[in-house]
Parts: structure tokens; C-alpha cells; sequence
């Protein structure tokens, strides 16, 4: 079998571990797999280099920053690929460059293009383990180095393992599975033998980061066999695959949960035709991706209030570009509300069920949590709160909807 393991920071946090990550690679590869490696910095390495940047800049610019971050899987790959030799197995680390990762050149998220892959088959005909650094890439013209948005090692393996239509895909992290909620807030939550691609993608885009959401996308584009297991102990993980009937009879599979947004309200806007386009064209136009949104008419019908959210990360943009368009606009002003929280409950079976909203709202309302926003899809209901409810509400509708372990 041709297997790709992707090791995330924890699983490569520490000498010893980067030791261990090693051994299972050599036997699985002792085994007669061939075998490909993915790499993450080493736990809360990214985040320092971050700190350096701002340290350096306010905003640094985002090029030299996929610089600094690229550099964290860089040591990761290298030491593992020394620690792999050391156990009397050849091994070589590639960059992002040097696999061929081809993306386009939106510095900090880039999206992959193309896998070329080359080196790293060269290397498993020389039967050797490839260690590949995750999160990183460059543009087509071979000049500038990308990063792939925050948790891409994720993304890396996929795509190499798509690209080299790999047997299997393993996502070795600090949890053995994927998880009914996130099993750090809410502690009898079930882990799931298996899940369907949609599922998994709902969950991830919705604050579940136990998989970026993008390599879920990926995976099931070119249905990638994927497992999500544990790197400290060898329990089986959580399989995620295409939707089969069972998966349909469970109404809600999953809760997740997603801190990083904020709420910004354009209050006493005029309401006429054309008003919200002209607010969220100037937004989309500055490349911020909004959320959800609400709009609520005063009782005269003359003004609006119109609330959205946008990744944290976008809030001084999002919050400036807002005020300059409202007061172009006459609006009263515009206001930003940065402690929310999105709680989302999501499962298949919602498409066929009904009364998952209803029972959602109450369980809310019966523990005095109050919804400022509703968004749903098919197979999702999303509320916005005050974010100091988030562990509340996340444990309450686990309970609620009896994800819990049955023992
Ligand atoms: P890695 O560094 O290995 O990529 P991450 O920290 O990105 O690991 O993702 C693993 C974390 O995801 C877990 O420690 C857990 O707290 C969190 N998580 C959130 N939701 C879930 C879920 N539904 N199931 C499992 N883990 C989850
Ligand atoms: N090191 C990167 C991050 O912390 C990528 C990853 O871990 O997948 O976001
Ligand atoms: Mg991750």
C-alpha cells in the first residue's frame, strides 16, 4: 500500500515525539507500504513567528510572512527525516518547493493548483520515506514561497496523497478521532467510527479544527480514503467517507463551535433598494468573506440595521471599509462586537427530520442564552451568542441531543 501520514504540531512537539513519529513511520514502512510523510511546525512554533512578525511590523507584509511561517515545517521535516535515518532507514525532506505544491500567489491562504510529485515518487522507487513540510507552497513561476492558510498541513496531505492516488490518507493529531464536539469542552463526547465528507465539512468550516476545512473539500473532491487517529496510542480512528444509508438515520451528528468572529452593525442605515449590495460589495471587494447576516427594519420602515460577521482576522478592514461606505451612506454609525461565539449542530439526517431548530432554540433559551443571529442549511442550524456562553451551550446541546456515550 502507498500510505501518506500527516503529523500535526503536537505529534512533532518535542524530540521524543519527533522520535516516535519516526518509529511509525519505519514500521509501517517494515511492513512493505510505501511511505510518504507530512509534517506540521512543532507545537506553538507558528504562532511565535507570528508574534516575532507583529513584534517586527503592525501588518507585516503577508509575502515575507509565508516566508517566516514556511520555515517552521521546514525543521520539523528535516529533523524527522534525520530521526527516520537514525533508526537505519533512508529518508529525504522536501519542501513545498520542492514536491512541486504549485498555488496561486494569495500570500497567507493560498489555494493548490497542481501536485507535481515528482521527487517524492523518485524517492519511493528508491525506497526511501519522503517527509514532506507541510502548510507551504509556491506560485507558478517558481518565485515566491505560499502558506496555505492556518492547520494546511492537513491540506498538504491530501493533496499529495490525491496526487499520488495513495491507498490511504492518516491524520495522526492529539485526539484519537473525529468527535461528536470537541472533546477538550465537552468531555463525554462519543468519538464517531465513521463520517460522511459533508458532514466533516460542515463541521470544519464551522469552527471544528480537528481537520481544515479545505482538505475535507479536497478529500472528497477526489474521495481520498481518510482516517483521523491518534499519533499517541495506536486505537483505530475515525474513517471519513462518502454518505452511505445509516449515516441518513442519525439526525444530528456532530456540535461545533467557532470563536474567531466578530459582529459588526451599521445601525440607522436608509432602508432602500440597493443599500446591502453597495455595504457588502465594498467588503467582498477588500477580499473579506462574510458570514452570516441579519437585517432588521425599524417599525416606520425609513432606516435598517444590518449586522454581519467576518473572520477575526479581517475585523480592523472589515470594521474600517463598513464606517467609511455607512457614512457615505448616511447611516447612524457603525458598531463591532468581538466576544461571539457560532454554535452549529450538523447532520444528514437533518434533511429528511424536522424540529432540529425548534429543539435547538429551546435548549438555548432554557439555559438563558440569548441568539443573536440564526443561519441554517440544509444539514446545519447555526446560532451567534455571547461568547462566554460557548462551553455552556456547546455542552447543553450535546446533552440535548443525546451525542454523548451511551455507556
Ligand atoms: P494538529 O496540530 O494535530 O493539526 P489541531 O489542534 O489542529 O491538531 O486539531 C486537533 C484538536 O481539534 C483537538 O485537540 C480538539 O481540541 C479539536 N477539536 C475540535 N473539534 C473536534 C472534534 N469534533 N473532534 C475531535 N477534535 C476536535
Ligand atoms: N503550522 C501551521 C499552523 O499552525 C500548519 C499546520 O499546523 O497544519 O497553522
Ligand atoms: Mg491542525
Amino acid at each position: 500500500m502507498l500510505i501518506v501520514q500527516k503529523y500535526g504540531g503536537t505529534s512533532v512537539g518535542t524530540k521524543e515525539r519527533i522520535m516516535a513519529v519516526a518509529q511509525r513511520a519505519v514500521n509501517t514502512k517494515r511492513e512493505g507500504n510505501s511511505v510518504v510523510l507530512v509534517v506540521s511546525a512543532m507545537a506553538g512554533e507558528t504562532d511565535r513567528l507570528i508574534r516575532m512578525a507583529t513584534e517586527m511590523h503592525d501588518a507585516p507584509p503577508e509575502r515575507e510572512l509565508d516566508m517566516l511561517l514556511s520555515s517552521g515545517e521546514r525543521v520539523s521535516a528535516a529533523l524527522t527525516a534525520m530521526a527516520i535515518e537514525a533508526l537505519g532507514q533512508r529518508a529525504v525532506s522536501l519542501t513545498g518547493r520542492q514536491v512541486g505544491i504549485i498555488t496561486d500567489s494569495m500570500h497567507t491562504k493560498a489555494k493548490i493548483e497542481h501536485v507535481k510529485a515528482e521527487r517524492v515518487q523518485l524517492a519511493l522507487k528508491a525506497g526511501m520515506i519522503a517527509v514532506i513540510a507541510g502548510f507551504q507552497g509556491v506560485t507558478g513561476d517558481y518565485s515566491d514561497v505560499t502558506t496555505l492558510g492556518r492547520g494546511g498541513s492537513d491540506l498538504t496531505a491530501v493533496a499529495v496523497a490525491a496526487a499520488l492516488k495513495a491507498d490511504l490518507c492518516e491524520i495522526y493529531t492529539d485526539v484519537d478521532g473525529v468527535y461528536t464536539a470537541d472533546p477538550n469542552v465537552v468531555k463525554n463526547a462519543r468519538k464517531l467510527d465513521r463520517i460522511c465528507y459533508d458532514e466533516m465539512l460542515e463541521l470544519a468550516s464551522l469552527g471544528a479544527k480537528v481537520l481544515q476545512s479545505r482538505s475535507v473539500e479536497f478529500a472528497s473532491k477526489y474521495e481520498v480514503p481518510l482516517v483521523v487517529r491518534s499519533s499517541f496510542s495506536t486505537e483505530q480512528g475515525t474513517l471519513v467517507t462518502k454518505e452511505d444509508t445509516d449515516m441518513e438515520n442519525v439526525l444530528v451528528s456532530g456540535i461545533a463551535c467557532d470563536k474567531n468572529q466578530v459582529k459588526l452593525t451599521a445601525l440607522g442605515v436608509p432602508d432602500k433598494p440597493g443599500i446591502a449590495a453597495i455595504i457588502f460589495k465594498a467588503v467582498a471587494d477588500k477580499g473579506i468573506v462574510v458570514d452570516m447576516i441579519i437585517q432588521n427594519v425599524s417599525a416606520d420602515g425609513r432606516f435598517a440595521d444590518i449586522s454581519f460577521t467576518v473572520p477575526k482576522t479581517d475585523s480592523r478592514s472589515a470594521l474600517e471599509i463598513t464606517k467609511s461606505v455607512a457614512d457615505s451612506l448616511g447611516a447612524r454609525t457603525v458598531i463591532m462586537k468581538d466576544d461571539i461565539a457560532k454554535i452549529s449542530i450538523v447532520g444528514v439526517g437533518m434533511r429528511t427530520h424536522s424540529g432540529s431548530a425548534a429543539k435547538m432554540f429551546q435548549t438555548l433559551s432554557d439555559n438563558n442564552i440569548n441568539i443573536l443571529m440564526i443561519g441554517t442549511s440544509e444539514i446545519k442550524i447555526s446560532c451567534v451568542i455571547e461568547g462566554k456562553y460557548s462551553e455552556l451551550a456547546q455542552r447543553e446541546l450535546h446533552e440535548a441531543f443525546e451525542l454523548g456515550k451511551t455507556a
